[in-house]
């Protein structure tokens, strides 16, 4: 059975934006030290990874489709020098208001990922990695393992307030990868 890795984007692959921020542009979108490594590692070991982003400033009007589309593929093009494979990134641009059914902590990307992947998926042992609480819910709610990471938006001093609470907690990425890859 294949297992798959979610992995969200913003304090997880590249620096967090800030809270109620958004990466608006390409210069602003900046690697976190050692994500691309970990990406590679977990791709070759076989993991099918996706990247699961909610993108609200899309239709927020804060940043175009477009620039957005160009983030993505020099993102992509980064990762792929140092080794590592995505299989797709699937963004939700829309704003709670809209109520559609992909913005995290909603399942609908992670539905819309597993039906790319060719085969089983072993979703028990597969993994959702994000920085914030939301991300821990959507890989709970999906049937994921989770693992909550402080390169982002949440700190470790939050523990008691947080609505729900990840299998592992990792510094970031490459610790994350660290965990899955048992070393
Ligand atoms: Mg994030
Ligand atoms: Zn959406």
């Amino acid at each position: 059975m294949k297992k798959v890795i979610f992995l969200d984007r913003d304090g997880v692959i590249n620096k967090y934006p800030g809270h109620f921020k958004y990466v608006t542009s390409q210069k602003e979108f900046k690697f976190l030290r050692g994500s691309k490594n970990a990406i590679s590692r977990l791709s070759k070991a076989g993991y099918k990874l996706f990247i699961v982003s909610n993108q609200a400033g899309v239709s927020k009007g804060l940043y175009s489709q477009e620039i957005l589309d160009k983030m993505t593929g020099d993102m992509l093009k980064e990762i792929r020098k140092q080794g590592g494979k995505i299989e797709k990134v699937l963004y939700c641009v829309h704003q709670e208001s809209e109520n559609c059914g992909c913005r995290k902590p909603k399942t609908g990307l992670i539905k819309k990922a597993l039906k790319l992947v060719k085969g089983k998926v072993d979703i028990e042992n597969s993994f959702f990695i994000g920085d914030s609480i939301r991300d821990v819910k959507t890989g709970k709610s999906a049937g994921c393992k989770t693992i909550l990471v402080l390169s982002g938006r949440e700190s470790a001093d939050n523990m008691k307030e947080w609505e729900a609470q990840p299998d592992f907690i990792a510094k970031n990425l490459s610790r994350a990868a660290d965990i899955i890859l048992n070393k």
